[in-house]
């Protein structure tokens, strides 16, 4: 068969995604978070991607039409020269990496619908050894958060965004509810060194495995001084964004939250998993609020994570994938191609 008539092809819009209950972080609060859904066809086949946007990470949906209105992929003629292709996108523009995200997912699902496997398959991962995957509890009065953790239901692990100040009463009003394993969020909202290692200290003794982000990422000598210090991993997320920062963070923090919006998607996140190993430090997925389909791209490398936070598309209630599940807690990849989703 001669491939040199079929070219790939990018189509793309907005969306709005709603969530079930407003999201409270340290510094921000909202209903909604914008998405621009991709698909990019190549011989018939179309492959699917997202970009989610929470406004704090700066890019939006006219970025987003501006960044891929500008790629030209019918240049390109064979989709399995990913590494080409995803170069090219990368070399458009700098930043814009929730929009370069949603092309290399599309691609990804393009490229595993011809080979009809998915991605995990096609890395060579066993299914089993996916991790839980924690449900996040936002910030809100004792009374919503237990109403919130009832909600959870069989999840194994909850994930608590703290660094509002009143981080003792969100613990306990959860702890009277429940005894299941919690991480921390902290979105860098914690000040003072020293008082963030005696609440560390307080959370490990309340069955708390890991702190995320606990102080202002420009910071660098207080968390590696709180790394250093702590009982419990401490992970970088505001901090980290792509391969890159990967060894620059070592000595600095425990490990990394890598999500596909930030790494540019799952090409990137791979290599990142692989250094951060290699570094020997600890590695769990992440996510923004996201439809099945960009939570499922994530899903296919969740077997290599130590943790994993993909409930993005749990909290949402207009989803357009169906896609991974979550079983008793625990994700549970399909055998669909590619990323391992069909539309609703
Ligand atoms: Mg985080």
């Amino acid at each position: 068969m001669k491939n040199i008539a079929l070219t790939m092809n990018l189509s793309f819009r907005p969306y709005e995604l709603r969530l079930k209950h407003a999201f409270n972080l340290a510094n921000s609060s909202r209903t909604t978070t914008p998405v621009m859904l991709v698909e990019l066809t190549h011989g018939g086949v179309t492959g699917y991607g997202e970009a989610s946007m929470p406004p704090y990470l700066g890019e939006t949906q006219k970025t987003a039409a501006d960044f891929l209105g500008k790629l030209k992929l019918s240049q390109f003629h064979d989709p399995f020269r990913m590494e080409e292709i995803l170069g090219y996108i990368d070399s458009v523009a700098p930043g814009n990496e929730a929009a370069k995200a949603s092309v290399d997912i599309a691609l990804h699902d393009l490229v595993g619908k011809i080979v009809g496997q998915p991605w995990y398959k096609l890395w060579g991962l066993s299914p089993e050894n996916t991790p839980n995957t924690s449900f996040t509890i936002g910030i809100d009065s004792p009374e919503v958060v237990r109403q919130k953790v009832e909600e959870a239901g069989a999840m194994k692990i909850l994930k608590v965004k703290l660094g509002r100040g009143n981080d003792k009463k969100i613990i306990e009003a959860i702890r009277s509810v429940t005894n299941m394993p919690l991480c921390v969020d902290v979105n860098q909202g914690w000040e003072g060194r020293q008082e963030a290692l005696s609440l560390i200290y307080w959370l490990k003794e309340k069955g708390v495995l890991f702190i995320e982000q606990p102080m202002p990422k420009e910071g660098v000598e207080d968390i590696a001084w709180l790394t250093e210090n702590s009982p419990l991993p401490i992970i970088a997320d505001e901090a980290l964004q792509r391969l890159d920062d990967v060894p620059k963070l070592n000595g600095v923090y425990s490990g990394i939250n890598i999500k596909l919006m930030k790494s540019t998607g799952m090409h990137e996140a791979r290599k990142m998993i692989t250094v951060a190993k290699a570094l020997g430090m600890k590695v769990m997925i992440g996510c923004m609020t996201e439809t099945s389909c960009a939570v499922s791209a994530a899903a296919q490398l969740s077997p290599l994570a130590d943790w994993a936070d993909l409930d993005g598309n749990l909290l949402i209630s207009n989803d357009l994938f169906d896609g991974v599940k979550v079983v008793d807690g625990k994700i549970t990849l399909n055998e669909l191609p590619g990323i391992g989703i069909r539309k609703i």
